[in-house]
C-alpha cells in the first residue's frame, strides 16, 4: 500500500495500522501516487484542535475517516506523540469501517497491551465505567475484548498492591527444545543435535546466576516470583533439572518468593523423576503445554507426541502431586477448526488444572508454516475458536488475568491468561505490565529493571555459543543493576 505522510512522520503509526486492517499490503513510500491501494494521512492545526484525516483508497473504493485531539492535551513531546499517533491510527480505523471493511475486534489498537492504555485511562482519572467507554467508542474496541482489558486490569491492579517497592521476579531461560515446531522461530537449539552444548551451558548460566546474585543482595531487592522458561527446560535431565533449581535457591535469597514455575511444555519431555527434582526443590506450578488435544493437529504443527503423552504427563504431575498447573493451548493451528478447539478445552479443564492459557497463533517470519506457506484458519474461524475458548472456561469459573497480542496474530486477537479465583500467577502480570523488574538469565534474556516509572534494559547475547564464550563481559554488566537500584 502507498503511504503519504503529511505534517508528521508517524511511520509506524500508519504501519502499524495498515499490516492489522490489511495484513496482506506492504508498505511502500513512493513521491506521487500510481493508483494503487493507497493513504494519506493529514496532521493539520487550526482553532482548540490537532486533527488527522485519512483519505483511504482500496481496490477502488475511497473513504475518510477523521480524529482529533484538544491542542491543550499536547502538553509535551511526550504527550504529543502519543495522541498525534492515536489519532492517525484512529482516523486510518474510521477511514476503513467508512470504506467497508468490517470493524476489527481490537478497533483501532495496534499496540501489544492494551491493558496498558486502559491504566493509563484510571490514571488520568477516569473511572473504570468511562474507560470502558472510550474503548467501546474512541477506539472502537468491540465489547468481549473490552471486557477482557477490564478484567485482566483489575488483576493488574491487585498483583501491583501486592507488591513491595524492593521487589523483583527472577527468570532463568533454557533454551532448549527436542525438537522445532512448525510454528516457532524462537533461537531453541535441538537438544538432540547439540547434547555436548548443555552442560557449558548450564555451567555459565550458573556463573551468571552467581552474578545476579550477587548484585540483588547489593540492591537490597528481594525476589517475589520464579520462572523457568525456555525453550523447555524439562529437555534437562532430572540431575541437571536438581541442580538448577538447588542452585538457584542456594544462590538467592527466596525468603520472600512468592511462586517458582517450571515450564513442562512438551509433554514428552515429562518423567517422574524431573518432576520428583522439581518438587524437592520447592517449584510450585509447572506449565504443560498441549497446544491442541487433536492427534491431527498436533502431527500438522511437528509436535512429534500424541494426545496418550499429554494424559500421560498429566497423571505424572498429579501422582507427583504439590504443583498448581498451567496449560496452554493455541487457537488458529492448521487443520484445527472451533468445534476441536472447544473439545481440546473441555479435556483441559477435565484436568481440573488452576490455569488455562489461550493463544492465537502468530505467524513467525523464520516458522516453517511461514516458509512453507501452510493453509490456516481465517480470521473468522479463529474468532469463533476464542469465543468457544472463553465462554467455556467462564462456564468452568475461570476468569481472564493477563492478556497481550503480538505482531502477525491470525485476525490480530489475543493470547489469554485464566486462572480460578486465587491462583494468578504473578510473574506473567509483571511482565506484561512492568509492575518489577525483572533479572533474566541465561542466552537471549532481556532483564527490564523498572523503578519509579523508569525502565532501563540489559540484553544476553542470543546463541548459547556466543553467551557461553562471552560470559565474563555478561557478568561484568552486572554492576549496572547495582548501579540502576542505587
Ligand atoms: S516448544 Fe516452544 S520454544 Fe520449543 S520449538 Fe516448540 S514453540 Fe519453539
Amino acid at each position: 500500500m502507498e503511504i503519504f505522510l503529511v505534517g508528521h512522520e508517524y511511520k509506524y503509526a500508519a504501519e502499524q495500522s495498515m499490516l492489522v486492517l490489511y495484513p496482506n499490503e506492504r508498505p511502500v513510500y513512493p513521491d506521487a501516487p500510481s493508483g494503487e491501494n493507497a493513504v494519506t494521512l493529514t496532521i493539520r492545526r487550526g482553532g482548540r484542535f490537532a486533527s488527522c484525516v485519512c483519505e483511504l483508497s482500496v481496490e477502488g473504493v475511497k473513504s475518510r475517516g477523521e480524529s482529533r485531539v484538544l491542542l491543550s492535551a499536547l502538553t509535551d513531546k511526550v504527550a504529543e506523540d502519543r495522541l498525534l499517533q492515536r489519532a492517525v491510527k484512529n482516523s486510518f480505523f474510521k477511514a476503513a469501517v467508512n470504506g467497508g471493511h468490517p470493524a476489527p475486534d481490537w478497533g483501532s489498537l495496534t499496540g501489544v497491551r492494551p491493558g496498558k492504555l486502559f491504566l493509563s485511562l484510571l490514571r488520568e482519572g477516569k473511572s473504570e465505567r468511562q474507560a470502558v467507554s472510550h474503548f467501546r467508542r474512541e477506539f472502537g474496541v468491540s465489547e468481549e475484548r473490552t471486557e477482557l482489558v477490564r478484567e485482566t486490569t483489575r488483576a493488574t491492579l491487585r498483583a501491583q498492591e501486592s507488591l513491595k517497592s524492593e521487589d523483583v521476579c527472577l527468570y532463568l531461560g533454557i533454551p532448549f527444545c527436542p525438537t522445532r515446531c512448525a510454528y516457532c522461530s524462537f533461537v531453541s537449539i535441538e537438544a538432540s543435535r547439540s547434547l555436548k552444548l548443555l552442560p557449558e551451558y548450564l555451567a555459565a548460566q550458573e556463573r551468571e546466576m552467581e552474578a545476579v546474585a550477587k548484585a540483588l543482595e547489593q540492591s537490597g531487592r528481594h525476589i517475589a516470583a520464579v520462572y523457568i522458561g525456555g525453550g523447555t527446560p524439562t529437555t534437562l535431565n532430572a540431575e541437571q533439572l536438581d541442580r538448577l533449581c538447588f542452585r538457584t535457591r542456594q544462590l538467592f535469597d527466596l525468603s520472600r518468593n512468592r511462586e517458582f514455575t517450571v515450564e513442562a511444555g512438551r509433554p514428552d519431555t515429562v518423567t517422574a523423576e524431573k518432576l520428583c527434582a522439581l518438587r524437592d526443590n520447592g517449584v510450585s506450578r509447572v506449565s504443560v503445554n498441549p497446544q491442541t488435544m487433536s492427534d491431527s493437529v498436533l502431527a500438522a504443527i511437528g509436535r512429534r507426541h500424541s494426545v496418550e503423552d499429554i494424559y500421560k504427563a498429566m497423571e505424572l504431575v498429579q501422582s507427583v502431586g504439590g504443583f498448581e498447573v498451567n496449560m496452554d493451548l493455541i487457537a488458529g493451528l492448521p487443520g484445527d477448526n472451533a468445534e476441536q478447539l472447544a473439545d481440546s478445552v473441555r479435556k483441559l479443564i477435565a484436568f481440573a488444572p488452576e490455569n488455562i492459557t489461550v493463544h492465537t497463533l502468530a505467524l513467525k517470519k523464520g516458522s516453517r508454516l511461514t516458509v512453507e506457506g501452510t493453509a490456516l484458519p481465517g480470521g473468522d474461524e479463529v474468532r469463533a475458536m476464542l469465543d468457544a475458548a472463553n465462554a467455556l472456561l467462564r462456564g468452568d469459573g475461570f476468569a481472564p488475568y493477563y492478556l497481550y497480542r503480538q505482531k502477525f496474530m491470525s485476525g490480530s486477537f489475543e493470547n489469554v491468561g485464566w486462572t480460578k479465583p486465587g491462583h494468578e500467577n504473578l510473574y506473567n502480570i509483571c511482565i506484561m505490565e512492568e509492575l518489577c523488574g525483572i533479572l533474566s538469565v541465561g542466552a537471549g534474556g532481556s532483564t527490564k529493571l523498572v523503578k519509579e516509572g523508569t525502565v532501563a534494559r540489559l540484553m544476553a547475547p542470543k546463541y548459547p555459543r556466543e553467551y557461553i564464550d562471552r560470559m565474563d563481559t555478561v557478568c561484568a554488566a552486572k554492576d549496572k543493576i547495582v548501579e540502576f537500584y542505587r
